[in-house]
């Protein structure tokens, strides 16, 4: 009996009721491997002591507080922390609650950008397919997962799609990676130059493409080129870090490896790494500027933005992944992670694609490895990887996503930056069970 309506009506949900270091425990005392952390939330893994503890320091002094009427000590603390480690060029934070509500403000903030310099006329956005934003009307159109947008279409904001950097599917034999991004990069001046360059207001992307795509990263050089696109007709770079971002693959931000910064970018999920509900947008000086000598307030706002507890509670995830030099980890884990997986899945007839950066891994699972053929979607192969795993006492983040136009499938592996090289082997031992079983 249950008064929820959770995510699957039909089945069974395991109660959790604890969790330690990179484990989570039910009723029953079964212990689970949080090999995803969750969707890739749990970056210092659970229950963390020091986490804790701030948490109830801070629900001593002082739950919440209006923004309206007061900052408060932790929001400041944390948004200059983030200001001072962001890419160039960043010199403000605004906070959400999550990662939809952190696109959705980042597209407003953009759209209010070109009305506060005197460029209403720009309404366009133009994002990949193959991406995630976020399930609120605003950041759902900006998706591309076709999927979860079908039967709001009705409902949705015009947004353009330009396909994704997309090496395992897109990149032809005869290109070398260079080639291929800077043609892939090449869609999005096209679409520009489509719909008139004084109409565009942003372009959107995840760095690594998460939960749509499976950990797929940019070949390299695609983003340096996306960012000169955007330059040379004044559009705005928006990045979808709430995944990747915040330490996933071995920097605090992803878009560092690339070599670029944004002018927006959305940060959620190992921001608070789930001890609290915390979301932010960092944004661009010139954004902060065309603000304040203009209309001087963000039209937005949400009334647990900047929340006294989520902040505390960042901060202190933020603060123990810097002490324990966890970026380290990551990198040394990440490698590890990598290796073990292609020993175990390099000749696997049904994972046709080992790929990611950092903790933040993907198996692209196919019914033929010769040809890429998706496995057939009634055939509902990740949820029974996701099953198979959790029978095992592992939980993965296996997902049906689209493949140009089809469904597909992969799982995600998104461990705590905590996690050791005795727990990855047991991660990769676990999965290849779960795999075998499920197809
Ligand atoms: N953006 C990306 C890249 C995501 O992966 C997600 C969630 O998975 C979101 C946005 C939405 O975040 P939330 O579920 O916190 O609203």
């Amino acid at each position: 009996m249950t008064y929820i309506l959770h995510r699957q009506i039909h089945g069974e949900l395991p109660v959790a009721v604890g969790g330690r270091g990179v484990e989570l425990f039910d009723t029953n005392g079964k212990a689970y491997i949080d090999a995803s952390g969750g969707a890739a939330v749990s970056c210092l893994g659970h229950n963390h002591p020091d986490v804790v503890e701030a948490m109830k320091r801070q629900a001593e002094k002082l739950a919440y507080a209006h923004t309206s009427f007061f900052t408060s000590e932790p929001a400041e603390a944390l948004a200059e922390r983030l200001v001072k480690a962001a890419p160039k060029g960043i010199s403000h934070t605004y906070f959400v609650s999550g990662g939809s509500e952190a696109v959705e403000a980042a597209l407003k903030m953009a759209r209010q950008y070109f009305v506060e310099m005197g460029e209403p006329q720009r309404r366009h956005i133009i994002a990949r397919r193959q991406s995630y934003h976020g399930n609120t009307l605003g950041a759902l159109s900006a998706g591309g997962n076709e999927w979860r947008r079908d039967q709001f279409r009705p409902l949705l904001i015009e947004t353009h799609h330009i396909d994704p950097c997309y090496a395992y599917r897109h990149q032809r034999p005869d290109e070398n990676a260079e080639a291929y991004g800077l043609r892939a990069a090449q869609q999005l001046e096209d679409k520009i130059l489509e719909l008139g360059p004084d109409t565009v207001i942003a372009f959107v992307a995840e760095p690594v493409v998460g939960a749509t795509a499976g950990a797929v990263p940019p070949v390299s050089g695609y983003f340096k080129r996306i960012r000169e696109i955007c330059d040379r007709y004044g559009v705005l770079l928006i990045l979808d870090e709430v995944m990747c971002g915040m330490g996933r693959t071995g920097t605090l931000f992803a878009c560092e490896q690339d070599g670029i910064a944004p002018d927006l970018v959305a940060i959620a999920k190992g921001l608070g790494g789930g001890y609290q509900p915390i979301g932010a947008v960092l944004l661009a000086r010139r954004i902060y500027d065309a603000f304040a000598n203009g209309s001087g307030f963000f039209q937005h706002g949400h009334t647990y933005m900047g929340h006294p507890m989520a902040c505390a509670a960042a901060l202190a995830v933020q603060e123990v992944i810097e002490r324990d030099d966890l970026l380290a980890n990551v990198r040394e884990m990440g490698a590890h992670l990598r290796a073990r997986l292609q020993a175990r899945f390099g000749n696997h007839p049904h994972v046709g694609d080992i790929r990611g950066r950092g903790l933040f891994m993907g198996l692209e699972l196919v019914a033929d490895r010769g040809t890429k053929e998706p496995f057939d979607p009634a055939l509902k192969l990740h949820a029974k990887v996701k099953k198979e795993a959790m029978a095992r006492g592992l939980m993965v983040y296996p997902m049906g996503g689209t493949i140009d136009g089809r469904r597909g499938n992969h799982v995600l592996l998104a461990p705590p930056f905590i996690v050791d090289k005795p727990t990855v082997d047991t991660i990769v031992e676990r999965l290849g069970d779960a795999i075998d079983a499920a197809i």
